[in-house]
């Protein structure tokens, strides 16, 4: 092992820097410590396997932090090596990037159920906040695929359906064309073996077939290319298995019909050569309306340059061809992995390093977009999934939420429960603001008391409608139960002033009085109380009707104006002005309590339709209290007349709370109105007996409604 690593060593130096390659000798011993006794299915030791992956991601010349974390990926997982220790020996941010691998690790085996699929790939793309996370990944995929003729057939299967439903696309979404293709025809094999078997020998034989005349075609092009004075290498290009047999599966094609054209790279120098190269090939055939599409001016999202075109080759079969730079070659093979590339002193390198840069940075211009690579990638995973997040519940479950989710809209979608509960919230271990937003890759842990409730500010900032829903739909429980202990206060007190108690009513009584109201249920009836909708002393006086007859009949104690009001709020009528001494009927109405009218006023026979509603009640002798009452007086128009009225209603002991006089208007006679305090019916009897010995005073009368 000592003798293939040392040789990799020196293979990598011709990218890395000296002290880089003694951290990876470090980081290399390492992990053969750490898996020590621990061998491939193979027989070679364990640690073969994340040598070979580092040496796959050396291949895409990845900098050295990656190919520490490589050497190290599945420490984490399969010994008793700690992220702690990985970070003291090797840095934090070679820590993250193993933890990073170990967490898609664990969360392979909850979800290798198909339907989990679509949710694993997205999860895989958006959690690593550090796309090297999934180049590791996938370099490791690569390397267990490459050698999973070693396992038994049914894992071998498994695993090779889990790369093409996820590692396979993913690759492709990042632009990494030789791994897509590797890991797409090695899962073919593996899940098809005869299908790969047939498959291969056809594509073998067709390329014999061809040879003469892709021989013909590139001829063509190559003495074109030279004669326009554009340096170039022209490769022939074949479809890679899986695509052949993905289109005869999709299309319903033959294998012929798929095979019936022609592909070729022309690899040039520089942008302006692939225009030339372009106009050379349009006038050695013609191009297919259509087909051509400018990526160099226009790249797609993950970052793939070419031209392509489609001309009409000199056989009737269509020649499809891609021309781009050496560099956009290499990103194309590459793809994101290409903005990784290792900062070295070699010149080359850093040519292409510029190159990926000024291209970086026109992709971003366009997006309208700046900053670095990074902001490109949160920007590249923003746009394959726009309104998602997804994060983690302590258990390694994962939650796809909409974007701007917090950690409350985490709670409610956990349970409902976990929501009407929740006090804290731990995000990556930390305790943060419940109104905090949840980011990709967050694992969440929410923190929850017996007793604790939904705060109405919540409903500021949550964004998710099941969260919003839960707490409105709280809130108003809420609302409902403390009503109904506030109704059930009141009711006792009502009970309590007719002499009874709440704890002396009966469940029959109840019974009938919820049946009769056509209420829900007791609880019901409270809360209406409580909100003012039914009155307490209505609602005790009737349950006691319910029940035995009695204490109901006991005269209630105390200064009260108006017997069989006990409890009540009592107004007096503003329409029929009552005082004591009137005949008088309480009606009762919403959030008023009960309203007192004279018998004859007009009010009681509207109400009469209500019978519920009127209350036969009676003056308490004992009132002391002042009551309004208006008078009208038809008066002669003398001089001096106002001032004998008031001076007489005074002589008899009373107040005048209002004057009002009609204007003048040259006739003889005017009207006066009064408002005047008494006592009650006598006393009112008194006054107007004082008033009418007044000789100027006409006519006079008490004024109702
Ligand atoms: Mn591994």
């Amino acid at each position: 092992m000592q003798a293939a690593a040392a040789a990799l060593f020196k293979e990598w130096s011709g990218y890395l820097k000296p002290e880089d390659i003694s951290q990876l000798e470090s980081a290399f011993h390492f992990s053969e410590q750490a898996h020590e006794g621990q061998f491939r299915r193979s027989g070679e030791p364990y640690v073969s396997h994340p040598l070979a992956v580092a040496n796959i991601l050396a291949q895409w010349h990845l900098d050295p932090q990656a190919l520490t974390a490589a050497l190290l990926h599945d420490v984490m997982e399969d010994t008793a090596v700690t992220k702690t220790e990985i970070s003291r020996n090797f840095g934090k941010p070679v820590a993250e990037l193993v933890d990073g691998v170990s967490k898609l690790h664990k969360i392979e085996f909850e979800t290798h159920a198909e339907a989990q699929a679509e949710n694993f790939r997205k999860m895989l793309l958006a959690m690593a906040r550090d796309v090297r996370v999934i180049l590791i990944k996938l370099a490791d995929r690569l390397h267990n695929m490459r050698t999973l003729g070693a396992v038994e057939p049914e894992k071998r299967r498994r695993i090779a359906r889990e790369t093409l439903e996820i590692y396979a696309p993913i690759a492709n979404r990042l632009g990494l064309n030789s791994i897509y293709q590797e890991l797409e025809d090695l899962s073919l094999k593996h899940v098809y073996p005869d299908r790969y078997r047939v498959l291969a020998k056809a594509v073998k034989a067709a390329r014999g077939n061809r040879r003469e005349v892709v021989g013909k075609v590139m001829d063509s092009i190559k003495r074109k290319l030279k004669n326009a004075g554009v340096e170039a290498q022209v490769h022939g290009r074949e479809k890679h298995l899986y695509s052949i047999y993905r289109k005869m599966r999709e299309k319903h094609f033959t294998f012929a019909q798929v095979q019936d054209v022609f592909g070729f790279r022309i690899i040039v120098n520089d942008v302006a050569a692939c225009y030339l190269a372009l106009g050379a090939l349009h006038s050695l055939y013609k191009p297919i309306p259509g087909k051509f599409k400018d990526y160099v001016a226009i790249p797609k999202a993950n970052g793939y340059q070419a031209l392509h075109t489609t001309l009409f080759g000199p056989f009737g079969t269509p020649i499809e061809v891609q021309v781009r730079t050496a560099e956009m070659h290499k990103i194309a093979e590459a793809g994101v992995a290409s903005h990784w590339l290792y900062k070295s002193s070699d010149t080359s390198l850093s040519e292409l390093q510029k190159k990926t840069h000024q291209w970086l940075q026109s992709l971003l211009e366009m997006q309208s977009q700046s900053g670095d690579s990074v902001e490109f990638l949160e920007h590249l995973k923003v746009d394959l999934f726009p309104d998602e997040v997804y994060v983690f519940t302590p258990k390694g479950k994962i939650m796809a939420l909409p974007r701007g989710t917090t950690a409350v809209d985490f709670a409610y979608a956990v349970h409902t429960d976990i929501g009407n509960r929740c006090v804290a919230v731990k995000i990556n271990q930390e305790l943060m603001p419940l109104r905090t937003e949840l980011r990709n890759g967050d694992r969440v842990e929410i923190i929850t008391a017996a007793h604790a409730k939904p705060n109405p500010l919540w409903l500021n900032f949550v964004v998710t409608g099941k969260a919003r829903s839960r707490i409105r739909h709280f809130l108003k429980t809420m609302h409902f139960q403390e009503s109904a202990q506030l109704g059930e206060r009141l009711l006792n007190q009502s009970l309590t002033a007719l002499g009874s108690a709440l704890a002396e009513t009966k469940e029959a009584q109840w019974d009938k009085f919820v049946r009769d109201s056509g209420a829900k249920s007791r609880q019901e009836i409270l809360a209406d109380i409580g909100l003012g909708k039914r009155l307490a002393a209505v609602v005790a006086r009737r349950l006691l009707s319910l029940g035995e007859p009695g204490p109901n009949e006991v005269p209630a104690p105390g200064s009260v104006i108006i017997r069989g009001s006990e409890g009540m709020a009592v107004q007096f009528a503003k329409c029929c002005q009552p005082i004591p001494g009137d005949p008088i009927i309480g009606i009762i109405s919403k959030g008023q309590g009960m309203v007192i009218h004279t018998h004859d006023c007009p009010v009681i026979a509207k109400a009469r339709h209500d019978p519920d509603r009127i209350l036969d009640v009676a003056w308490d002798p004992e009132t002391k209290k002042p009551f309004e009452v208006s008078i009208k007086l038809v008066v002669a128009n003398q001089r001096g007349v106002l001032a004998k009225v008031a001076a007489e209603i005074a002589e008899a002991g009373s107040n005048i709370q209002n004057v009002a006089v009609d204007p003048e208007d040259g006739s003889r006679y005017t009207n006066m109105f009064f408002t005047l305090q008494v006592s009650n019916r006598l006393h009112l009897a008194r006054i107007m007996r004082g008033l009418r010995r007044i000789p100027e005073v006409v006519r006079l009368s008490r004024v109702k409604g």
